[in-house]
C-alpha cells in the first residue's frame, strides 16, 4: 500500500486547502516548532478513526475544526482526504469531513460510506487505526514493552489479516447462532410429532 497523497482543509491549523504530494520517497516533514507537523499526522489518525482524544490532541471532538485567529474567522468544517494506492494497484481517495453543525461524512471515492467501510478499505491495505501503524513519540516504549499477544495482533493487522479474523469472528457468531435456532426447531418438531 502506498499512501500518495494527503489533502487537509479545516483542520487544526491548516485553514487553507493543503495538498501534500507524499507520492516521492518522502522520509521527513521538517519545521518549526508549532508550525503544524504533528497535525498532519493527527488528521490521518483522525481519518482512520481515531477516538482518543489523548491521541488527538484535543477536548472535545469540535477541538480539529480550525477555531480562527485575529485575522482569519473559524473554519465551518474540518476535512482530511488521502489518495492511496493498495497492493493491487488501486488507487482510491478516503476522506472524513466534520461539519461545526455535528455531522461526520466518511467517503470513499466521493461516495459516503460507514466509518467500517473505510477501516476495512486500510485495514487490506495493511493500515489500521490501531497504534503500531502510527507511532507517536509517547508509544515507542508501549510497543517495545507490549505483550507478545499484543504483539501478534499488531503484526497480524498489519498484515492485512485482522480484517478476515474479524469477518471469521463474525460468521463464526452467526454459525453459532444458527446452530441454536435449528436446535430450537428441532426442538419444536419433536414437541409436535
Ligand atoms: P512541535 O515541533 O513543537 O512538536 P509541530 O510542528 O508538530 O510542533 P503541531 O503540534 O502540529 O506542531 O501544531 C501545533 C499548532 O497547531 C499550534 O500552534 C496550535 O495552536 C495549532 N492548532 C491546533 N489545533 C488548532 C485548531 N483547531 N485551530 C487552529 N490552530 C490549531
Amino acid at each position: 500500500m502506498k499512501l500518495l497523497e494527503l489533502r487537509i482543509k479545516g483542520f487544526k491549523s491548516f485553514v487553507k486547502n493543503t495538498t501534500l504530494n507524499l507520492d516521492a520517497n518522502v522520509v521527513s516533514i521538517v519545521g518549526p516548532n508549532g508550525s503544524g507537523k504533528s497535525n498532519i499526522v493527527d488528521a490521518i489518525r483522525w481519518l482512520l478513526g481515531e477516538q482518543s482524544s489523548k491521541q488527538m490532541r484535543i477536548e472535545e471532538k469540535f477541538d480539529v475544526i480550525f477555531s480562527g485567529t485575529e485575522k482569519l474567522p473559524p473554519a465551518k468544517k474540518a476535512e482530511v482526504f488521502i489518495k492511496i494506492e493498495d497492493d493491487e494497484g488501486r488507487i482510491r481517495t478516503l476522506g472524513k469531513i466534520l461539519s461545526a453543525d455535528g455531522k461526520i461524512q466518511y467517503k470513499i471515492d466521493n461516495r459516503n460510506v460507514r466509518l467500517k467501510d473505510l477501516i476495512e478499505v486500510m485495514g487490506g491495505a495493511g493500515v489500521g487505526k490501531s497504534f503500531y501503524s502510527i507511532i507517536g513519540q509517547d508509544q515507542v516504549k508501549e510497543l517495545i514493552a507490549a505483550p507478545s499477544e499484543l504483539l501478534r495482533a499488531l503484526i497480524e493487522d498489519a498484515a492485512g489479516i485482522k480484517v478476515y479474523l474479524d469477518k471469521k469472528e463474525i460468521a463464526l457468531r452467526m454459525l453459532e447462532q444458527t446452530k441454536e435456532n435449528l436446535e430450537r426447531l428441532n426442538d419444536i418438531l419433536y414437541e409436535v410429532e
